[in-house]
């Protein structure tokens, strides 16, 4: 389903995916279900480390990407963690795929 919706004056039309309101961002965003919350990324008292992976279509490329938000605050300079990458739906997969192969490792070899 498209929506399109009136954003800065021109007229845009979102992704079936996004549930950004368009207020000040003109970016579509999907849903923030998919964080997953890190037990050995803690620095000082940090409690959300986490990596979180959107849907995102930003403009004016509109080009539709898989964004990574890392975030690993800290009061340490050199170890605060907080940006984005952007992957294609392609390396995604990829990505998603080496992930599943080194957790497989890393728990063969535990066994
Ligand atoms: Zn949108």
């Amino acid at each position: 389903m498209t929506v399109t919706q009136d954003v800065d004056g021109r007229r845009k039309t979102c992704t079936s995916w996004c549930v950004a309101d368009h207020a000040a961002d003109p970016a579509c965003w999907g849903e923030d279900i998919h964080k997953v919350h890190l037990t050995t990324e803690y620095w000082d008292s940090a409690e959300d480390n986490s990596i979180t992976p959107y849907a995102h279509r930003s403009t004016p490329a509109h080009r539709e990407l898989v964004k990574l938000h890392f975030y690993r605050p800290s009061d340490r300079e050199h170890m605060y963690l907080d940006a984005d990458m952007h992957l294609t739906a392609d390396e995604a997969r990829q990505l998603a795929a080496h992930l599943v192969a080194v957790a497989d490792q890393i728990e063969e070899a535990g066994k």
